[in-house]
């Protein structure tokens, strides 16, 4: 496995496995990785003759008072991870590697980015599309790999392929989650041994939304309601939202029908969980 750390190395290498007719994988992450992280690394390195993986804490998608500083970096460990999953390079640049000068273009989807996370950090998603757009033009992936963890990032990265015509499958992977179904995140070594109790309460407020509508209950706000009962547990947070909404729009169109998407997110001391789920009201 090679490491390598500037944008024309990285092309040259990856212009010699096309040349050679390799398929490659590519998995977006910003490091600090876990067994969600590595359940992407194995879907790539299963479909694909190479594997790539990026380490970059991104910017961009940080807004001012966001945990850019402290977020959580382990390089060596990634690299681990990397090896141990089956990755064949792992792309770690430096921020002036990826931003040699100010940004002045922007990719964003003011759509599909607007509602939910798109309400509480405005600026996220645009900071995300262009990184992504950045990545995938850097690594000319056939297939990138990203998780259902962040539902709606999946959704801003799926429209934005389809969008701009890009030449990349954009393949959702299931969410991996602690014993405990608290759901992996860098950001969980945030959390306060007290906050981490309730830390589980996410997932059980999405079992709560996603047992309403199999009883029949169609009206978003009732599932919403049921989902805010159980987050009230979590008194060391802040419910952002709890919402039940169509899995593709992300907005509410009166009555649920087809496939729901329950998504859920609370703010603690430090750590921000987002987690979500699917059920269908037929
Ligand atoms: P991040 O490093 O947090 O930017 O995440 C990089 C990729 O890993 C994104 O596509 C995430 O959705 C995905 N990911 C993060 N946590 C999980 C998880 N618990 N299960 C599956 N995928 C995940």
């Amino acid at each position: 496995m090679q490491i390598i750390r500037t944008i024309s190395e990285i092309r040259a290498v990856l212009d010699e496995q096309r040349a050679a007719g390799n398929s490659v994988g590519f998995v977006p992450t910003m490091g600090y990785l876990h067994d969600g992280h590595v359940s992407l690394i194995r879907a790539s390195v299963e479909a694909n003759a190479r594997t790539v993986v990026s380490v970059f804490v991104n910017p961009l998608q940080f807004a001012e008072g966001e945990d850019l500083e402290d977020y959580p970096r382990d390089l060596d460990a990634d690299v681990a991870h990397c090896h141990g999953a089956g990755a064949d390079f792992v792309f770690a640049p430096s921020v002036e590697e990826m931003y040699p000068s100010p940004v002045d273009t922007v990719v964003s989807c003011p759509g599909v980015a607007a509602p939910l996370e798109g309400e509480h950090r405005p600026s996220h998603f645009a900071g995300v599309a262009t990184v992504v757009a950045k990545l995938f033009s850097i690594v000319g992936p056939c297939r990138a790999y990203f998780g259902a963890k962040d539902w709606q990032q999946v959704a801003v990265v799926t429209r934005m392929a389809a969008d701009l015509s890009m030449p990349v499958e954009v393949v959702p992977c299931p969410i991996v989650r602690e014993s405990d179904g608290l759901a992996m995140s860098s950001r969980n070594v945030y959390l306060t041994a007290e906050e981490r109790a309730q830390a589980p309460l996410l997932r059980r407020a999405l079992d709560a939304g996603r047992s309403a509508v199999a009883d029949g209950e169609r009206d978003p706000a009732a599932v919403e309601a049921a989902m805010g009962d159980v987050l009230a547990g979590a008194s060391l947070g802040t419910v952002d939202y709890a919402a039940a909404v169509p899995a593709h729009s992300l907005v509410a169109d009166g009555s649920l029908a087809g496939e729901v998407r329950l998504l859920v997110a609370v703010k603690f001391s430090k750590a921000r969980l987002i987690d979500n789920d699917g059920c269908v009201a037929d």
